[in-house]
């Protein structure tokens, strides 16, 4: 394991306060990062931090440090290499450029190969990518490419588990989320006492059952298929997704048909969002942060608005 962790969240977490860049941050409670090369927007819900940044066509990346997880590599801030294990939902420039960046860095560091999940129809190309980056930079690259499809399971620990579902974007393309599991006492076996309850454990029988609760879920970019498909995605505690036009001059037909969407497409599924925080994110770049930031809000009905972060 590296020596020094930067995943860590530490007492950079600023819990309860606004989204703060992290370039404009001055509390007094956070470690001054070393090296600050790409902004990082973060907040906290529920005991998680949630931390990155994400425009169209320019870069997004995210990560939570508690899970010790990231999604999608944009591009790689300096302190998210301690980072060790990526979930990247399709090769777009903007989520996937510094791929070979971050994994060159933690060789660099002395840091475990990491483990980056990724739609299984590009691994073969990535590793292809890797090896003419190898020949390039003259770095050895290495790393676990795990190709995944709609449908899989991937253990991280005891205690979480991610499964993969279908987006709907222009090249192949998954979302993930992240679910708590806990192994808790059958209903038939309530009021035995605990050494009755290990013996029956010991001769083999299931004593217990697994309950499992969505935290994360992040969709990457899609269409709104991508949320109406897997029901998950509207029962996580936290959704990450993107919303990458706002004005009411788009046309949705075509947003959708490019793997998009709308401002519109949340405020008609206003009643199936059960999530207790909604992170939009992503937008174009046609849009100043502050003019998102006051449309989104002005438009959005009272039982999303307390909801919805607009991070930009
Ligand atoms: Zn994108
Ligand atoms: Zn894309």
């Amino acid at each position: 394991m590296p020596k020094a962790d930067p995943s860590d969240p530490g007492d950079r977490a600023q819990f309860g306060r606004p989204p703060t860049r992290s370039a404009e941050s001055k509390s007094s409670t956070e470690r001054p990062r070393p090296v600050d090369n790409a902004p990082v927007v973060r907040r906290a819900h529920g005991g998680l931090t949630i931390e990155g940044y994400s425009r169209a066509a320019v870069q997004t990346y995210w990560r939570i440090p508690e899970l010790k997880i990231g999604f999608d590599l944009g591009a790689q801030p300096w302190d998210f290499m301690g980072t060790p294990t990526w979930f990247v939902t399709h090769p777009h420039l903007d989520h996937m450029a510094a791929l070979p960046v971050y994994v060159a860095r933690r060789r660099m560091m002395r840091m475990e190969p990491p483990t980056i999940y990724l739609p299984a129809a590009v691994v073969e190309d990535v590793r292809r990518l890797l090896l003419i980056m190898q020949r390039l930079d003259r770095g050895r690259m290495v790393c676990h490419l795990k190709g995944v499809s709609p449908g899989d399971e991937i253990d991280l620990s005891r205690e979480h588990v991610a499964t993969v579902f279908a987006t709907a974007h222009t090249v192949p393309s998954v979302g993930f989320v992240i679910w708590e599991r806990r192994h808790k006492l059958k209903l038939e076996y309530h009021g035995l006492p605990g050494d009755r309850i290990r013996d029956l454990r010991l001769s083999g029988v299931a004593v217990t059952s697994e309950v499992r609760t969505p935290l994360v879920a992040y969709t990457g970019d899609t269409s709104p298929a991508g949320l109406d498909g897997y029901p998950p995605v509207y029962q996580a505690k936290i959704l990450i997704t993107e919303m990458s036009f706002i004005r009411p001059n788009h046309r949705r037909e075509k947003i959708h048909k490019f793997g998009h969407m709308h401002l519109d497409d949340f405020i008609e599924r206003a009643d199936r969002f059960h999530n207790e925080v909604i992170i939009c994110a992503h937008y174009s770049t046609r849009y100043h942060s502050q003019e998102v930031q006051r449309y989104v809000v002005s438009r959005l009905p009272p039982t999303l608005r307390h909801r919805v972060w607009v991070w930009v």
